[in-house]
């Protein structure tokens, strides 16, 4: 196999953590390759207004993504354009990374940042009114619907908790969902309740969207909703013959999330949902596997989370640069807590899971989508 070309660092993605990780190590002076399927930027791509990046109360997704690019390539790392398909480590404990049109990079390194992608429901008025009162981010975009009547779409922990968090801001929330009941756990589910005794949502159960409609000036006006039934033998969702307006002006979609973990194979540990497990340090269970942004499994997934764990993999990743020289060197292997019997490593595996809920662990419930 011809290898195209060797680093000590390689970055999958160039979302905000991408980015950042790239930042650090240019600033480090690591000899690094960042590669992305499309633009950098990752979902920032798809944000209209950032609000809750401190430092900057309003600036446009497009323009931080941009900003992100051009200071990491002021350290002298750049983007290469490059659809990672697969990764595999060789016996000199080197990662192989193949993209798409066949190319092969080698490097002890790679850091994860692959992100993922909200599922979407594919409708006529989805991609039109998106940014324009279509949403997948309560927290990013919820501020925006202040005092107006919104919609949100599903029935899992997602839907659930940001309906209930979104109350916060409209005079409304309807809630529709295809079944008569929730999957979301029982705590999640209670207090969504409380909002709607409060009169502040309501439930519209076993109707899908069929349209989002609206205004290419003023976006989202409302939905078209058609009633379904779910079959009792096979579990389908049945379409009938029904349907009824929702008039709304936003509409928050959480039917899902899928992290791009496929990539990396049986190389690192999952949670049940298939976000990549780390330790403290962003170490995945390989050697030389970091993990940092929204492909890893945790709590919050947010702007600031993701360059937070960039961060910190980044000046990990050095640290195990160094550690595997030294140990190279010696003829040893190098030192990975989380392969081995590390408490910290298995209590992260043990919380996500799912063993333990986050009220067991003490932890605040995310609130992020
Ligand atoms: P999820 O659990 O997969 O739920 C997706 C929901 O969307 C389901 O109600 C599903 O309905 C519905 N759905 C899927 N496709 C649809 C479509 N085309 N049209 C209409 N509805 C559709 O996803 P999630 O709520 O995003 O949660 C993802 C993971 O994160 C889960 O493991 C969850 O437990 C975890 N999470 C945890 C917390 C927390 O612990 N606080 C918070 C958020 C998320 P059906 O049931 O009919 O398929």
């Amino acid at each position: 196999m011809e290898i195209e070309s060797e680093h000590e660092m390689i970055i999958v993605g160039a979302g905000p953590a991408g980015l950042c990780a790239a930042l650090y190590a240019g600033r480090s002076e690591l000899d690094t390759l960042v590669l992305d399927k499309d633009m950098p930027g990752g979902q920032l791509l798809l944000t209209d207004t950032v609000d809750d990046y401190p430092g900057l109360e309003d600036v446009g997704g497009m323009e931080l993504a941009r900003a992100m690019t051009d200071h990491a390539e002021k350290f002298g790392v750049g983007v290469a354009r490059g659809e990672v398909t697969s990764i595999e480590r060789d016996e000199d404990r080197r990662f192989l990374v193949h993209t798409a049109d066949g190319e092969t990079y080698r490097s002890p390194v790679v850091i994860m940042t692959a992100g993922g992608s909200y599922r979407t429901l594919g409708v006529p008025g989805e991609d039109e009114y998106r940014g324009k009162g279509v949403s997948y981010c309560a927290i990013c975009d919820g501020a925006f619907f202040k005092g107006e009547h919104i919609a949100v779409v599903g029935g899992g922990d997602s839907a659930v908790e940001e309906a209930t968090f979104l109350t916060r801001y409209a005079s409304k929330v309807t809630v529709v969902h295809r079944r008569d009941h929730f999957t979301a756990q029982a705590v999640l589910e209670d207090r969504l309740m409380d909002k709607v005794e409060e009169d502040e949502a309501e439930i519209v159960w076993n109707h899908v969207v069929e349209e989002i409609e609206g205004d290419p000036e003023t976006g989202v006006s409302g939905l078209r909703l058609r009633k379904v039934k779910t079959d009792p033998e096979t579990g389908d969702v049945i379409e009938l013959d029904e349907t009824r307006e929702l008039p709304v002006t936003g509409v928050f979609i959480f039917i899902g999330f899928v992290p791009n973990t496929g990539i990396v194979g049986e190389h690192a540990e999952h949670d049940d949902a298939g976000y990549i497990i780390t330790d403290s340090h962003m170490r995945s269970s390989t050697p030389g596997l970091f993990v940092a942004g929204d492909v890893r499994s945790q709590l919050v997934r947010q702007i600031t989370t993701a360059v937070g764990d960039a961060t910190t993999a980044v000046f990990a990743a050095e640290e195990y640069l160094q550690e595997l020289r030294e140990a190279e060197a010696e003829g040893e292997e190098p030192h990975w807590p989380p392969a081995e019997d590390s408490p910290e490593f298995e209590a992260q595996v043990e919380v996500r899971s799912g063993e333990m809920s986050p009220e067991e662990t003490g932890r605040t419930p995310a609130t992020a989508s």
